[in-house]
């Protein structure tokens, strides 16, 4: 341990309150994963039925409302993120007031696509052909230079495949544009090639205060209508093409200064690496390390941020994790299977919600594949775990 990291761990006390911008489930599972470190937790959010209220107290308040947002920061050590989209100004605001990680400038990055596509093109990271697009003029001279099919997205404030319109051809720019276009003087618009590509990974990384930088094996993702469906771990990619991901995440970490977990989405295609774009805190695709990690995202998120030695990001056997969206199907073909483990975000059902996952964990690869077939038979989703069956054939194959 550096001398840095005992200053720091010795303040790492039971009355130590993390606060926590946005009350969804990840900061409900970084709640979770902070309890055994003895932390206690105070989360901010505008929504009264914000799941990490069920373990956390809540100030229920607007990110701009800046009497609750005082009120907050007296009572908190040190502020974080369950949502990137937090306003830059309120990130400001409270750095001024309490150390917040990951810093504001790497958050407003993250949160603007065109603004991250160009750091990660500054560092030499491959990423899709893009164009900004403020007028119905520009998107004419954005596929003409980018060509089609393309994507046309919003800068800010997308996610889960919102905010997107893609264009086959040149054709569909009036259709974009009715859908989109009132969005490109408030959010901005972004187009971007579309990428053909062959696998989606994800790279889960920390970086600590000191600057020490760990990743966990790096995690291929399967999308369902743009909104993660599953997650597989350890990805079944080429060694070569796992250090060039994680040397582009450390890149990335490094050039914002970075404290905390991020996610970097990366589209393989014809053996490159392109980025598709960050996400400044914990990811839906590292939700498998709470299981088949020696160390989970939520746990070294927090060691992070309160500067203390980060934990090891050694995985576990393999690990997949599949999503529920919309509503929770019958917990008990999980529950009653040796490598189930079971995560309900205590939300209503809603259409398109991420209302909670289940991780299925082994030992090797060919007892995973059985692990998956027997709860997605039981289940009816035998869909949902088609791709990653697949995959771990290939790992088994050797392919
Ligand atoms: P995003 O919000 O950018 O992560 O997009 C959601 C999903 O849409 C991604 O995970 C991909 O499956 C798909 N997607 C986004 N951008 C592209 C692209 N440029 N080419 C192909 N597919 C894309």
């Amino acid at each position: 341990m550096t001398a840095a990291q005992m200053t720091a761990a010795s303040t790492a006390n039971p009355i130590t309150t993390v606060g926590i911008l946005g009350g969804g489930q990840l900061a409900r599972m970084l709640a979770l994963a902070g309890a055994p470190l003895g932390l206690r937790f105070l989360v901010l959010d505008a929504a009264a039925d914000a799941c990490a209220a069920q373990y956390a107290p809540l100030v229920r308040a607007d990110y701009h409302d800046f009497t609750a947002m005082a009120g907050f920061a007296a009572r908190i050590d040190v502020a974080t993120f369950d949502f990137e989209n937090v306003p830059a100004d309120s990130a400001r605001w409270l750095a001024a007031r309490k150390p917040v990680f990951p810093n504001p400038r790497a958050l407003a990055v993250a949160q603007d696509r065109l603004a991250e596509k160009s750091l990660f093109r500054e560092l030499g990271i491959a990423v899709p052909a893009f164009a900004d697009v403020d007028s119905r003029a520009a998107l004419d001279a954005a596929i003409a230079k980018i060509g089609t099919p393309c994507i046309l997205k919003t800068r800010r404030l997308g996610y889960d495949g919102k905010g997107q319109f893609r264009l086959r051809t040149a054709a569909d720019a009036d259709a974009a544009w009715s859908t989109l276009g009132a969005q490109a003087m408030t959010v901005g618009l972004i187009l971007e090639a579309f990428v053909p590509f062959q696998r989606e990974l994800s790279v889960i990384a920390v970086r600590g205060r000191d600057g020490e930088f760990r990743a966990w094996p790096v995690t291929e993702n399967w999308h369902d209508h743009g909104i993660l469906s599953a997650s597989l771990a350890p990805a079944v990619v080429d060694a070569v093409i796992i250090e060039k991901a994680v040397a582009h995440a450390r890149a990335v970490a490094e050039a914002l200064d970075y404290v905390g977990v991020f996610a970097l989405e990366l589209f393989l295609v014809d053996g490159e690496l392109l980025a598709n774009e960050m996400a400044p805190r914990v990811h839906n695709s590292g939700h498998w390390t709470i299981e088949g990690a020696e160390t989970s995202q939520f746990e070294n998120h927090l060691r992070a941020v309160l500067g203390l030695p980060l934990g090891s990001t050694r995985m576990v056997g393999h690990a997949c994790m599949l999503n529920w969206i919309g509503a929770l199907p019958d917990a008990n073909a999980v529950l009653c299977d040796p490598c189930g483990h079971w995560h309900d975000y205590g939300k209503s059902p809603r259409e398109g919600r991420k209302v909670g996952h289940a991780t299925l964990r082994a030992d090797d690869a060919e007892s995973l594949t059985q692990a998956l077939q027997r709860v997605a038979h039981a289940l009816g989703r035998e869909q949902q775990v088609a791709a990653p069956i697949h995959a771990l054939q290939d790992s088994r194959t050797g392919s």
